[in-house]
This record gives structure tokens, sequence and C-alpha cells, in this order.
């Protein structure tokens, strides 16, 4: 059974337990991994070890019932501090670092020690970093900071040599497939190993390929890119934004489609990449292997190339915010100039 039913992290709950064993647990954890895999679930669980007040913290395993326990459960423990990027900000803003030092520094509520959780922590910029510093280096005695981010890579030096990483790998397939079960987005074994399979080792993924929304107009924008008649970029561009502002109001709504839809791109070009090479595209979808496959009879290889890496700049783009309109746009702009026939 996996720890605490989160799947697929027993190794890294493991190595955790062996240094608060030894008595070296760090003050700073810096948890990398892709979107989705369960970071944030993992750190409010440790959190719940951490502060339980029947089980010993070294045995990691919160008794779900203590009053402490049931308040972290319920998001409203008052010593443990969390912090995200606001919605509608590019950045995780040096005011909300700031507060939370601050907090940080008064004495715990409830238990022994307090613990802060800085999600988003890709999106902190220099001066909310250079705010962080001192107290990532010297938090106050006993509390334990908790950075969650995509990769170590994007994190600046002086966040780095101050943190313990802490890598999240995707999901395998079986555990996706489990997890998805569990959660009732797939009841069906069958559908839920093809998600399992879309996801890439992401739970969110996978969920935002269940919407049978988000699988026609898939299907839709990659027929219409094989389509041998080639496509008018600019109506293509309107088509997807129209699409992504029907996700809601909310910015992150949007986003978050709009981010779905480039990686389906991107692994559609992935798929397009094998097929070249000639070698059967790893998509478990039987249409989209033949949209691949017309495609890429009539596209010169160093131009699937340059597909590729058109699609992941697009979402690199949409990641750091910029101006969707702009990015659609050029994106399609660029599409078409390397599959539309030449007149
Ligand atoms: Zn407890």
């Amino acid at each position: 059974m996996s720890w605490h039913s989160i799947r697929g992290h027993d190794a890294v709950a493991a190595s955790l337990k062996r240094s608060l064993v030894r008595g070296r647990f760090p003050h700073a954890l810096l948890f990398v991994g892709p979107e989705g895999i369960g970071k944030r679930t993992f750190a409010l669980k440790l959190a719940q070890s951490l502060l339980c007040q029947r089980s010993e913290e070294a045995d990691l395993d919160p008794c779900e019932v203590c009053p402490s326990c049931l308040q972290v459960k319920a998001g409203n423990h008052p010593d443990v501090l969390q912090v995200e990027r606001p919605p509608d900000r590019h950045e995780l803003p040096i005011a909300v670092i700031r507060d939370l030092c601050l907090d940080l520094g008064l004495k715990p509520m409830m238990g022994p020690r307090k613990l802060a959780i800085v999600n988003d922590a890709d999106d902190l910029n220099d001066e909310a970093a250079n705010a962080f510093l001192k107290t990532l280096e010297e938090p106050p005695p006993g509390s334990i900071l908790i950075l969650i981010a995509t990769s170590a890579e994007a994190q600046l030096e002086t966040i780095l040599s101050r943190c313990r990483v802490v890598r999240f790998d995707p999901l395998p397939e079986a555990e996706l497939a489990a997890v998805l079960q569990e959660q009732g987005v797939a009841p069906d074994p069958a559908e839920a190993a093809r998600l399992a399979k879309l996801g890439e080792g992401s739970v969110s993924r996978a969920r935002g390929l269940a919407s049978r929304e988000i699988e026609s107009f898939r299907r839709d924008l990659f027929d219409a890119l094989a389509d041998p008649r080639g496509f008018d970029p600019s109506s293509l561009a309107k088509r997807v934004h129209e699409f992504v502002k029907d996700a809601g109001k909310e910015g992150v709504d949007q986003r978050q489609r709009a981010s779905l839809l480039m990686g389906e791109l991107a692994r559609f070009f992935r798929g397009l990449l094998w097929q070249t090479a000639g070698l059967t595209p790893p998509s478990p979808d039987p249409d989209d292997r033949r949209a691949i496959a017309a495609l890429a009879e009539r596209l010169n290889p160093e131009d699937v190339f340059v597909l590729a890496d058109r699609a992941l700049e697009a979402a690199y783009h949409i990641e750091r915010k910029v101006y969707m309109s702009v990015i659609l746009e050029s994106l399609t702009h660029d599409l078409g100039a390397l599959i539309n026939p030449r007149a």
C-alpha cells in the first residue's frame, strides 16, 4: 500500500523518514516534478505528520483524528502557512513573501513548530527571492519550509543552494490509471488505461483530457492541421482562443485549458517526429495516428522538427503568461507557413 494513499511517491516518503530518524531533517525543502502528480498533497500530508499530536514525527504516520491532524486536513491549522501566486498575477509578489517570513517568525499557536508551504515557487522573481533568502538560510527554530516547483533548473541559484531538492517522478501508467479509477474520473479500466497513457504521469493532465469537450476539440484541431487543403491561420487562432475563453471567466481556468491544448499539440508533433523516423507514433488514439500519417506524407522532415519546437515554445509562453491572443496568432501563422500547401 502507498504512503497514506498517495500513490507513486513511497521512495520520497522513505527517504524523508530516514532523515527524521537520523535527526537530519532539512529545514528547507524544494519539491520538484511535473504539474499534477501530487506534490502539494504530499506536502500537506507531511505537515500533518510533523504536527500530529498523537504519533511520533519520525514515524511519518499522522493519526488523522487529533485536533491538529483535523485542522491540517481542513486547511485551517494556524501553524501551517500556505502561499501561492495570486491567479491574476504573473509572479509571486514580494509582499506575500515578506508577510510569510514575518508570520513564520511568530511563535507557533498549537504545536512545536510552524510549517510554510510555498506553492508556485517557479514564479518567485528576483526581488521576492531576495526577500526570502535570510529566512531560507536560517528559519526560526523548528520551522520547516517547503517550496513547490516544477523543476530545479527553473530556480535561482540562491534559492537552490539553500534547499534540499526532493524530486517527484511522474506517476507510472498503472498507478495513474488506478488513481483515475479511484477518483471516479474513469471508472472503466480500459478508459482509465487510455487516459493514463495520454496523461504522461500527471493526474491533472489526465483529468483535463477526460472531458468530452477537450476530446472533440483536439480532434478538430488535429484534423484541421492534417487537412490536405490547408487551413486559415487566423481563423484557427480565433477558434482556439474562443475555446480557451469558454473554459471559464477566471484567467487560471483559461490558462489551464490553453496549456492542455499546447501540450496536446506538442504531443501531436512529437508523434509526427516518430512517423518521419519510420516508427509508429506512441499515441493510444488511432485517429491521431491517422492524422499524423497523412501529414507526414507531405512535410519535409526538417520542418517537422521546427513544428515540434514551435508548439513547445508556445506552451512555454503560455506558462510565462504572455498575452494569449498574441501567442495563438503567431503560433498558427507559423504552423500555416510550415504545413499549408505552397501556392
Ligand atoms: Zn494526529
